[in-house]
């Protein structure tokens, strides 16, 4: 019996997670069983979540169709921006702490904690309709997540460049609307109301507060302020240069 075999090309972006003679190039697949196109296309590299398009002998499917021998599936990344709703919202795995710090700080509604497991990330990523963003496969890979995204560079502010850009996010953004540590939205503070809880001389120098509702934590327009302000600013050149 001669080996049952398919067709298979991955397009784009797709090509990161695919191996490099597979590059951007048709090859030859033999097929074990009847797997569902997810997950062939996974066993292949490719995390379902980056995926948009199956097309089967030119055809689209779905994720739960049935992969056959003797066919050509061409399998296509989402074209940038992926449209999000107006008020996207995000979860991130373990391993992504300063991202989440970097949304949260351009405003974006964005859990993170040090200890989520992989079935919990997975499972509020689809219950609450959030994107998963992980550099973990494996988790992308669980069939509850349907908007996900792996994070290509390692550098955090590299990364919040990488989502930016992906999700369309510049003109979404509203800086130092969110308390960085606990995700919480700030609300305005006089001084009196934020007394004894700030350094001293910041009271002097500075008349506008915000404080957090949930961990009580106040900030002032500082030093680290400025810092991402630059971040902000240079976020909104990239996309008017692209
Ligand atoms: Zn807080």
């Amino acid at each position: 019996m001669s080996a049952r075999q398919l067709t298979v090309r991955f397009h784009g972006a797709l090509n990161d997670f695919v191996a490099p003679e597979r590059r951007e190039r048709a090859f030859t697949h033999v097929l074990q069983g009847s797997p569902s196109v997810k997950d062939l296309i996974e066993s292949l590299g490719p995390p379902h979540p980056e995926v948009d398009v199956v097309l089967v002998d030119g055809e689209p499917v779905g994720f739960g169709h049935r992969a056959e021998a003797d066919t050509t599936v061409e399998v296509y990344p989402a074209s940038v921006p992926v449209p999000l709703p107006e008020l996207p919202r995000f979860i991130l795995d373990v391993g992504l702490g300063r991202l989440s710090g970097f949304l949260r700080m351009l405003g974006f509604d964005t859990l993170w904690r040090n200890d989520y497991a992989d079935d919990l990330l997975a499972r509020l990523s689809h219950d609450e309709s959030r994107v998963l963003l992980t550099r973990d496969l494996g988790v992308l890979k669980r069939s509850e997540v349907v908007q996900g995204y792996y994070p290509r560079a390692t550098d955090p502010a590299h990364q919040l460049v990488e989502v930016v850009r992906r999700y369309g996010l510049t003109s979404r953004m509203r800086p130092f609307s969110r308390c960085i540590a606990c995700n919480a939205p700030l609300s305005t503070a006089t001084p009196d109301e934020v007394q004894g809880r700030i350094p001293e001389g910041v009271a002097e120098r500075h008349s506008h507060f915000q404080q957090c509702p949930g961990c009580k934590r106040v900030f002032w327009p500082g030093t680290h302020h400025e810092r991402m302000q630059n971040l902000v600013d240079t976020l909104r050149r990239l996309e008017q240069s692209s």
